[in-house]
């Protein structure tokens, strides 16, 4: 058995059908009684619905309801202005990755508490890492401190996810796990995460898409992305993170939409040097035949997502740049990142080829 360092992370989480009548509590148990709700211009009635919940417990002390893609500083601005102003003790994001990036940026600028519903199977909830961006340019940083104190899984909240996001965000909390199963820093606890975690988004968003009215597949999701959110906020990320921020950094492609495309590609570069990573994968997807990439393909099959990054806009003649980006400065990878090879995986997830 190897060596390895665990640290678990803190925060509370309060899963099941039903749990956003539990917010009040959540709140008042650790004396809090002044949040301010945020959510996109797209999720006010749920962020009202979560106001009428709170109201009579707790004071709402407004809702900012303009929580924006890739976290825009401007917008963080705004909102902690709104924040100051409404005298809050503390925030509630309502939504995707989106919302609880800006819950996270207030909180991390104020020590504000934040508490998060999560309504899509990003896994930012239970990651201590922030993306934010200014003046076009994104940039991530890493604090514990960004961590949200409690996360209440709900999963009535998803029921509205469309089937076809329900599945690309599903692939792109299975990527966080399948790179933690090959991370430097990994270990057999998350090991487990991720395993279950992969298994119960690879059987459940198949069974989504057939009826995206299910409630039983779509607990089992969010089962699924909080661990897979736990690998990515505990372990680092590799290639396919690397890939994936590069392409929709430079060249504007849609986040979950890339990482769906892009992963069988990176799970067939780095095959010859993760044996045991192979080996857990194919057990965690249903149809692998023991062969993870076999298992990646049938699921991104079953699902129907579009698998050729041209339909997201990536030209031909982007694929060299791409490919120079993504072997500057790289992450750490199981396999060395050489450009030609890392050329050709991105034209074959350009072409959309099946990943072998
Ligand atoms: P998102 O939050 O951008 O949401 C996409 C759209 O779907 C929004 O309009 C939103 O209002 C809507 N939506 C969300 N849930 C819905 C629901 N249940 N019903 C109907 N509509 C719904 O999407 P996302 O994929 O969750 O998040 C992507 C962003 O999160 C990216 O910026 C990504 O970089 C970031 N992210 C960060 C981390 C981290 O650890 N920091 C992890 C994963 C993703």
């Amino acid at each position: 058995m190897q060596d390895f360092k665990y640290q678990a992370n803190p925060a509370r989480v309060v899963f099941g059908k039903g749990s956003i009548r539990k917010v009040p509590e959540e709140l008042l148990r650790l004396g809090l009684t002044k949040p301010l709700i945020l959510c996109t211009p797209q999720q006010t009635l749920q962020a009202e619905d979560l106001r009428e919940i709170l109201d009579g417990e707790v004071t709402v002390a407004g809702v900012f309801a303009n929580a924006t893609m890739h976290t825009p500083v401007e917008v963080t601005d705004s909102a902690l202005k709104v924040a100051k102003e409404s005298g809050c003790d503390s925030v509630v994001s309502i939504g995707g990755g989106s919302t609880i990036g800006l819950g996270k940026a207030l909180s991390f600028r104020t020590g504000l508490y934040h508490l998060c519903i999560p309504t899509t199977y990003a896994g930012s909830e239970v990651t201590p890492i922030l993306g934010e961006t200014q003046g076009g340019r994104k940039t991530t940083q890493s604090d514990p401190k960004i961590f949200p104190g409690t996360v209440v899984y709900d999963v009535d909240l998803t029921m509205t996810l469309p089937a076809g996001l329900s599945a690309t965000s599903g692939v792109n909390a299975i990527a966080h796990a399948v790179e933690a199963l090959y991370a430097r820093n990994g270990n057999p606890v998350i090991n487990l995460l991720a395993v279950d975690g992969i298994k119960a988004l690879a059987e459940a968003l198949p069974q989504i898409i057939q009826d995206p009215s299910a409630a039983g597949p779509r607990a089992r999701a969010q089962y699924g992305a909080w661990l897979c959110g736990t690998c990515l906020g505990s372990v680092g990320m590799s290639l396919h993170h690397k890939l994936c921020h590069t392409l929709g950094g430079s060249f504007n492609l849609p986040h979950a939409e890339t990482h769906t495309v892009v992963l069988p590609h990176v799970v067939a570069y780095n095959a010859p040097k993760i044996p045991e990573a192979l080996a857990l994968l194919a057990q965690a997807l249903p149809e692998s035949d023991g062969d993870a990439i076999r298992g990646h393909n049938v699921l991104l099959q079953k699902l129907g997502i579009k698998r050729d990054l041209k339909s997201f806009g990536l030209k031909e003649e982007d694929i060299s740049q791409a490919a120079d980006i993504a072997v500057s400065n790289p992450y750490w990878n199981p396999r060395e990142v050489e450009r030609d090879p890392i050329k050709e995986l991105i034209r074959r997830a350009w072409a959309g080829e099946e990943a072998r």
